[in-house]
């Protein structure tokens, strides 16, 4: 169980406050859902643990959680041991390079963050050698502004076409990521074109209607997500805190 890296267990305090904001994220994702006509079935919370070590990630597994999102290979490779006994899924909602896509693959039940047909040919190859199916999400930068990752959301069309005999690979949905540092309704037209556009392709034929998740919001925005459509919020920091990046 331990090893040199092993973190100190956390005290009883950091474990209660992880639990009250787990209480309260869910109490706000089903007062949310409920004002846009949903209920809280129907908006799932994946917690963004990024730089969030192993045993607090467990307690919000232990406390009914079931969905982690990792932004980088290494951390989700990392941490897999230690939370093998819990029950749970894993998503990969950062970058990924065409050379990690083994790794991914062996501890990722879905990565979010397809945004090139490159890496989608890279992925849908590498899972017919494993002779396994992948769920994934195209991800879209819809925040207009450059950003390193998202198709723009006028090519994602033509992505999603070619994916089409990928069949390795089931496409959820759309992700997109709002740009840190605005403001909530600055935010909000981001996903508000993100819902448009998914409605746009499921219209039109181009994207299969099964693929009608939408995975966006985070800890300073997901109730207006969730008001935009969001059916997956991604939180982080309202649950474990600050991020130490040290
Ligand atoms: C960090 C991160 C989140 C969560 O951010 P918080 O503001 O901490 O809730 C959501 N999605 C992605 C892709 C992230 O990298």
């Amino acid at each position: 169980m331990s090893s040199p890296d092993t973190p100190e267990p956390l005290a009883d305090d950091q474990v209660a406050s992880i639990r009250d904001n787990l209480d309260e994220v869910a109490a706000r994702t089903a007062t949310a859902a409920e004002a846009s006509g949903r209920t809280s079935a129907d908006v799932q919370v994946m917690l963004a643990t990024k730089t969030q070590p192993a045993p607090k990630i467990r307690v919000a597994l232990e406390h009914g959680f079931t969905l982690i999102g990792e932004n980088k290979v290494q951390e989700l490779v990392a941490k897999a041991d230690d939370l093998d006994d819990l029950e749970h899924e894993a998503h990969l909602i950062g970058p990924l390079q065409k050379n990690k896509v083994n790794h991914t693959l062996r501890h990722a039940h879905c990565i979010q963050s397809v945004d090139n047909l490159e890496l989608a040919t890279k992925i849908n190859n590498r899972l017919e050698v494993l002779d396994q199916t992948l769920d994934i999400f195209v991800q879209v930068n819809t925040s207009r502004e450059d950003s390193k990752s998202g198709i723009a959301p006028d090519e994602a069309e033509a992505l999603i076409a070619e994916l089409r005999d990928h069949t390795r690979m089931r496409l959820r949905g759309l992700m997109t990521i709002g740009l840190p540092g605005r403001t909530p309704e600055e935010i909000r037209p981001s996903y508000s074109d993100l819902r448009e556009l998914r409605e746009k392709l499921i219209g039109s034929g181009a994207m299969p209607a099964e693929a009608k998740e939408l995975s966006m919001g985070m800890s300073n925005d997901f109730e207006l997500a969730i008001a935009e459509g969001a059916t997956m919020v991604r939180v982080g920091s309202s649950v474990f805190g600050a991020r130490d990046y040290t």
